[in-house]
């Protein structure tokens, strides 16, 4: 059987975080695999009260708060898995689409993500889960999340 050479794990920072990484460090050290650590970070659009007096051409969009909170999570997840060879990287947009295209432009051959986030509920499959599942062009592994 060919053996896995990237590895894409996407997290979304939850509890769950640290099992999906663990089970993906243990596929990468069987599989001599190179892991890719990755979080996206949705688009936030301004919320305003509508007034259709005014026209709004050109909204900021400053997501830069959360991107650095986002490398600041990254480079600890890094620090605690140190003796790990990993990179890490955080993207913008759709947290399904910005996997998988990810997951695409690194040519990753798995997929690692959690089987529900924060906003799941046990047993099912999350939103993102599912999108990815569905989407990506590789081989996906849904870390079934065990609750404490
Ligand atoms: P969900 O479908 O939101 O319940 O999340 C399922 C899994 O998708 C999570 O355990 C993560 O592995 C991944 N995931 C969800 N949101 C994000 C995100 N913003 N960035 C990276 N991975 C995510």
């Amino acid at each position: 059987m060919n053996r896995y050479k990237n590895i894409v794990v996407a997290v979304d920072f939850s509890k769950a975080s640290q099992q999906i990484i663990e089970k993906a460090i243990a596929v990468s050290e069987r599989n001599q695999a190179k892991l890719h650590l990755i979080h996206t970070v949705d688009i936030i659009l301004p919320v305003m009260d509508y007034d259709p007096s005014m026209i709004v051409y050109n909204l900021p969009i400053d997501n830069q708060e959360f991107i650095d909170a986002s490398n600041k999570q990254l480079a600890k997840l890094e620090k605690q898995f140190d003796h790990i060879e990993m990179t890490t990287k955080t993207l913008e947009g759709d947290a399904s689409d910005e996997i998988i295209n990810y997951a695409n432009e690194i040519q990753a051959d798995l997929i690692v993500i959690g089987s529900h986030g924060q906003s799941g509920i046990a047993l099912l499959l999350g939103s993102t889960a599912n999108s990815v599942l569905h989407h990506a062009k590789c081989d996906v592994l849904a870390v079934r999340i065990k609750e404490e």
